[in-house]
């Protein structure tokens, strides 16, 4: 298979390898659009089985990063960077400035920040080299800083809209809670879920992870391979993609999926067969744009937490229409925001046409006049 038929390609505008012999660096950047603005998306650090799976998981999230963008209102396209995570390159300075060099060198079409397996100090060594790159530590009042603990906050509030409608729930109290994944996003959700009183489940592969979240948190673990199919209310996806797949979806119990990680359906088709169960799932790129949101204010210099905190109470209100709009229509509710994300992006992109066009033929009929 090539790459521009690749199932994921979908006219990403650009894709880039990037090699760096000295650091050991390997990574992929994915440009998915920049009809909104330039293409905003964490980077992420991953031990892939192959080349080809980083390169589905750069085109995935790239594409992901559009329509997170975009419906969250943000004047951003959507990309992505993987780098690929071996032992031959271990994590260093030198590798994330290799990292930051490379992003410095598509001139602000690419803006970067953490995703899985990168953190702040990370983020540091790539703005040594480029200015392109936020989720820096947070200066004065302005926003910044990890991302992660606003994404939680807006999953929750997600989570919260889900059993609203799903349960006519109003209040997380009692309720179920599995949380597969206690790292950055997992363990600030799993915070909130008890402070709200819910009854959490966890699991996770790395221990030091789930020690933390036991130590501070009245919550039950169970293992890595049944959080999936535990007889819970709801199931936080709060790990790696490709969780809900034509295999786990006939075994699931829980009657909500509303989840931080990304690509949480293996294949559109996949909201459907949901759906058929009668399970609602909260589109995950909608319910997990808090960071980005923080991440935007950040690099915009858009003001500090109160004006992300007041941007991210939208994301219950776009879920609760993605919710009616599925139910009315009958769409599953993955179609439903794919269906909103590309009008928002297509309309862009069309006035941007238009934009152009006119601005080309403005100088011919001048030059018209004048002749
Ligand atoms: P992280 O690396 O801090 O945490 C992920 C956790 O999941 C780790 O503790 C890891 O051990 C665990 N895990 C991996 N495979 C697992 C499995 N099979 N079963 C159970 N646990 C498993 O990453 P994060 O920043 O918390 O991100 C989590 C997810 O949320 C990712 O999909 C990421 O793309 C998505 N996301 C993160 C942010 C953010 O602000 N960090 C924003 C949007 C989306």
């Amino acid at each position: 298979m090539g790459v521009f038929d690749h199932p994921d390609f979908d006219q990403h505008d650009s894709l880039h390898y990037i090699q760096d012999a000295a650091s050991g660096l390997k990574a992929i950047i994915a440009i998915h659009s920049t009809a909104l603005g330039p293409a905003a998306g964490g980077c992420r650090r991953w031990n892939y089985a192959s080349d080809a799976d980083a390169l589905t998981d750069a085109l995935r999230l790239s594409r992901g990063m559009s329509y997170k963008n975009a419906i969250a209102e943000l004047p951003f396209g959507g990309g992505k960077a993987v780098i690929l995570a071996s032992d031959d390159a271990p994590k260093s300075p030198e590798l994330f400035q290799a990292f930051g060099r490379a992003v410095a060198s598509l001139d602000g079409r690419y803006i970067t920040a953490e995703d899985v397996g990168i953190t702040v100090e990370d983020m540091r060594e790539v703005q040594k080299e480029t200015r392109f790159v936020s989720g820096l530590p947070q200066r004065g009042q302005g926003a910044g800083g990890d991302p992660s603990p606003w994404t939680a906050l807006g999953v929750f509030l997600g989570i919260e809209a889900a059993a609203k409608f799903k349960l006519g729930a109003d209040s997380l109290k009692d309720l179920r809670i599995a949380v597969q994944g206690v790292g950055h996003v997992g363990l600030h959700l799993c915070r909130l879920l008890n402070d709200a009183g819910a009854r959490i489940l966890v699991a996770d592969v790395n221990r030091a992870n789930l020690k933390r979240a036991q130590d501070e948190l009245p919550v039950t673990r169970i293992s890595p391979t049944k959080i999936v199919y535990a007889d819970v209310d709801i199931l936080a996806p709060c790990a790696l993609g490709n969780v809900l797949t034509s295999v786990t979806i006939p075994r699931l119990r829980a009657s909500i999926i509303a989840g931080g990680a990304n690509n949480q359906l293996a294949t559109e088709d996949d909201g459907a067969r949901l759906m058929d169960r009668g399970i609602l799932y909260a589109p995950d790129y909608v319910i997990n744009g808090g960071g980005i949101i923080n991440v935007a204010h950040e690099y915009l210099g858009a003001g500090g937490d109160d004006e992300v905190r007041t941007d991210i109470e939208k994301i219950p209100g776009r879920l609760q229409a993605i919710f009616e709009t599925a139910e009315a229509s009958g769409k599953p509710t993955n179609i439903v925001a794919n269906e909103l994300a590309r009008r928002i992006v297509n309309e862009k992109r069309r006035n941007y046409e238009q934009e152009i066009a006119t601005s080309h033929t403005a100088p011919v009929g001048a030059a018209r006049r004048q002749a």
